[in-house]
């Protein structure tokens, strides 16, 4: 069994649309992906609908990936196979979206405040019909407009957190965000808890308070961390309780992360499963 539990479309920024993540799933031979993109469902329908009609062996997990700030500790919780339609959740999911427009306005004026040739419109019109914009698709905008040849380019000489451009979002606390999903009928991971290179990781005290508020388990294999920063995710997964997960983070052709390239054990994804309140998706009519 290969698991794959954190990839994107481009409902958020990612490159494929859910049902090329469908297709991309097949091709690297994976039995179960995750759709998780940035503070939407927006892509659940039609990736369960890929998953249903193509019908090769492919299962489902629709999950989240929820933008979450402490103290400006920058992090990101992974919700799985909640009910879309509560009120609570869906709620701060459509804030977390929304507030990503005006800051993302914020930053294309600083951008050309400083002589850069930009607009909004054209950061808009990088990302698909009601995706959660982000970053990435400014720095699409800026690799059309000429001023950079790639994401990876963009983000490292203007859009990186302690760029004069960057502004941040809204961003819920984390144990507030495990609260939504659980009481969501989900199961709760934490996203790439030790990154040290995606900036200022969580204490160790953080993650105390959210395995206490219910968190399930804390992302280990993730391109992003070194072997030295998954031996530690495992300990204190170890000390407090938690199940551990590996994942690819892909973004299609927004990254070099390919997906299955890391992948969670079918004995942890069984309790996932087990945990929560809605079903996979799989192919011949299996779904919740
Ligand atoms: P935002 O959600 O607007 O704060 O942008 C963060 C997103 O940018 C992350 O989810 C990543 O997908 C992407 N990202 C961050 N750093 C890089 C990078 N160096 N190259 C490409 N994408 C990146
Ligand atoms: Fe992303
Ligand atoms: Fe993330
Ligand atoms: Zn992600």
């Amino acid at each position: 069994m290969r698991i794959d539990l954190h990839a994107h479309t481009n409902t958020s920024d990612g490159t494929d649309s859910p049902a090329g993540l469908i297709a991309a799933a097949r091709a690297a031979d994976l039995d179960v992906v995750a759709i998780t993109d940035h503070d939407t469902v927006g892509g659940w329908a039609e990736a369960a609908d890929a998953v249903r009609q193509t019908g090769d062996g492919i299962t489902l997990v629709r999950g989240v990936e929820m933008s979450c700030r402490r103290n400006d500790v920058s992090l990101h919780l992974l919700g799985y196979l909640f009910d879309p339609d509560d009120a609570a959740l869906s709620e701060e999911l459509s804030r977390l979206r929304n507030d990503r427009v005006p800051r993302l306005r914020a930053m294309v004026r600083r951008m050309c405040e400083a002589g850069m040739d930009l607009t909004f419109e054209q950061v808009e019109a990088e990302a698909a019909d009601g995706a959660t914009m982000g970053r990435p698709h400014l720095a699409d905008a800026m690799i059309r407009a000429g001023i950079v040849a790639t994401r990876e380019e963009a983000f490292a000489a203007y859009l990186h957190r302690r760029s004069p451009y960057f502004v941040p979002h809204r961003a819920v606390d984390p144990v507030r965000a495990v609260e939504l999903v659980r009481a969501a009928g989900g199961v709760a991971v934490l996203a790439h808890p030790a990154a040290s290179r995606r900036g200022v990781v969580a204490p160790d005290e953080l993650l105390t308070e959210l395995a206490q508020a219910g968190l399930f388990g804390l992302e280990a294999d993730h391109p992003d961390q070194d072997v030295e920063e998954r031996r530690r995710v495992r300990a204190l997964a170890g000390e407090l309780g938690l199940r551990v997960t590996g994942a690819s983070d892909y973004h299609g052709a927004g990254k070099v992360n390919r997906l299955g390239q890391e992948t969670t054990d079918p004995e942890v994804f069984e309790e996932l499963v087990g945990g929560a309140g809605c079903t996979v998706v799989e192919p011949q009519g299996g779904v919740a």
